[in-house]
């Protein structure tokens, strides 16, 4: 039955896109006529992407906004320089992929059929993995295999911007998978000795891979506990930086949890080892790595973990470990703070990545089913305003010397306050300690745009067999539908570049 709704779906699906390629780009514009009025290809500097409407305040905001954007040449009207390395095959490729991940019918109906017991039947799962690795797999992940990944990263870096390899693993269950984990890591960092000189920026690791998860559920209620009763000893702790603040969530922990057993010591240092060892395989290839943030469960056990990693590693200049905080979490300013003042006073360079956070449902769901609001912020205006306070700070310690910022978004807003902010600061746009990152297949105008101005520009690279990326297509899957989804004015420039170049073709004399 949903397999047959699937294919109901997809035939009105194809029939849609089909329509909309054949139409002019206004028409592919009018999708999303609520983002803006006029052309809605026709941005430039001082044309704020938003769906809100400006209060009189809020119009004065936007008016100085607009004088100090207009300091900043992230130019995204230029199509044939903005997708000059992209092929037409592709472009076309990647606007039918992105169209159909924000068609929500397609979208609903595939997550459910993914998470059923369908997907336990061999020729199903045949069926909808050779569906979705022609599809979703294709345009957001960068290949099976380690090799594969490399040909996509030298396509990418042929187009001028760098790759970040994520070895799309989820979370671990006990010592062996962790360690099988572990090699996966390394194999990353000597893979990039191969390469060619800086086209990877930053290798990428998931501690829920290479610590069990229930122990990081177990030492996460452990530090939350610590921190509301600090008579609570934890004997295995060591030297890190804040990773809890008084504004945290504690609905997790709500009863003292048991000691950690000798067993379970022994597993969190033999996880601990393995950050380390990676951190310093990374020190000696000079590749900072970036740690990525997972579920507030878990959250403070990966920071206690990440952060004494840190300041064994990022002494004397060395900017090599990378934690990331999700800004949607209403105490993530304040964690930011914390953390940026300790590092300061231990002299560590504090190397954050910033991100909004992939979570949300999960996130909301859970506060509600134990009886508390939601750690997320109200509004996805607050959690706008928090990306681009947590920026501003980071830059702001990158100019003192103190930080390094991986200003993960496709925010378009984000992007241009923070290279505003860049310039404001007098920062070298192609300083290493500023980098910009989008995920493959996202944002690809902003990504292209950011490098044109002359900044560092990476895209994450997930690759991995399809059945074991599964969880982050979700992921991606859930971000990109909805007709305001993030791959939106995305779409838009590519539809209006492959009109133009359609045009040319047709009529070469005007092509220029
Ligand atoms: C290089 C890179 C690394 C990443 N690493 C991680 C990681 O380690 N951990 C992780 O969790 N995610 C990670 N992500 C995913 C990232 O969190 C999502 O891509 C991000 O949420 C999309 O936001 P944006 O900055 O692109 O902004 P936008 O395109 O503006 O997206 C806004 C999104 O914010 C969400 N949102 C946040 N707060 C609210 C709210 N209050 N109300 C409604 N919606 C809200 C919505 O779902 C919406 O999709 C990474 C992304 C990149 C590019």
């Amino acid at each position: 039955m949903a397999l047959r709704n699937t294919r109901i779906l997809l035939r009105e699906f194809e029939r849609k896109s089909l329509n909309t390629l054949a139409a002019s780009p206004v028409v592919l514009g009018s999708v999303t006529t609520s983002v803006t009025a006029a052309d809605p290809c026709s941005f430039d500097l001082t044309t704020p992407v938003t769906t809100k409407a400006a209060s009189p305040t809020e119009e004065d905001t936007t008016t100085s906004e607009k004088a100090r954007r207009s300091e900043i040449n992230l130019d995204f009207n230029d199509g044939k320089k903005l997708f000059s390395s992209v092929t037409t095959g592709k472009l076309i490729r990647s606007m039918l992929n992105q169209q159909m991940a924000s068609y929500e019918p397609i979208v609903d109906v595939g997550i459910k059929v993914m998470r059923s017991r369908l997907v336990e039947t061999m020729i199903v799962k045949d069926f909808i993995m050779s569906m979705v690795k022609h599809t979703f797999y294709d345009h957001f992940c960068a290949g099976e295999n380690l090799d594969e990944a490399k040909k996509t990263l030298q396509k990418l870096w042929n187009g001028g911007l760098k790759g970040i390899m994520d070895y799309g693993l989820e979370d671990a269950t006990d010592n062996a998978s962790c360690d099988r984990n572990y090699n996966e890591f390394l194999k990353i960092v000597e893979t990039t000795k191969l390469l060619p000189p800086s086209s990877v920026s930053y290798a990428c690791v998931k501690v829920t891979a290479i610590c069990p998860i229930s122990l990081l559920k177990r030492v996460s209620d452990l530090l939350r506990w610590e921190h509301k009763d600090s008579s609570f000893h934890l004997p295995w702790k060591v030297d890190t930086l804040p990773m809890l603040a008084d504004s945290s969530p504690f609905y997790h922990t709500m009863s003292r949890p048991n000691h950690l057993t000798p067993s379970e010591e022994y597993d969190l240092h033999q996880a601990h080892q393995r950050l380390i060892k990676l951190s310093e395989k990374c020190l000696e290839s000079k590749l900072p790595l970036l740690v990525d943030a997972e579920y507030s469960s878990v959250q403070p056990a990966i920071d206690y973990l990440t952060y004494s990693t840190m300041i064994r590693i990022n002494r004397d200049g060395n900017r090599i470990v990378h934690g990331t905080i999700q800004t949607y979490f209403r105490d993530a300013k304040e964690r930011l703070i914390q953390a940026t003042e300790a590092a300061e006073k231990m002299g560590v360079t504090l190397g954050l990545k910033l991100v909004r956070g992939a979570y949300l449902s999960s996130e909301s769901q859970l506060a509600s089913s134990l009886g508390f609001p939601s750690p997320i912020h109200r509004s996805i205006q607050d959690t706008h305003a928090c990306y681009d306070e947590c920026a501003s700070i980071m830059l702001e310690k990158v100019a003192q010397g103190t930080g390094a910022v991986v200003l993960a978004t496709h925010n378009i807003e984000s992007g241009r306050a923070a290279a505003s902010k860049v310039e404001s600061l007098g920062l070298e746009k192609s300083s290493e300690k500023v980098q910009f990152a989008q995920l493959k297949g996202m944002a690809d105008g902003l990504s292209f745009a950011l490098k044109n101005a002359g900044f560092q520009v990476s895209k994450y690279l997930p690759y991995g067999p399809v059945d074991m990326v599964i969880p982050y297509l979700l992921r991606r899957a859930e971000e990109n539908k909805g007709l305001l989804s993030a791959s939106t004015f995305d779409r838009q420039l590519m539809s209006k570049e492959v009109t133009r170049r359609l045009k040319a073709a047709v009529t070469p004399s005007t092509s220029q």
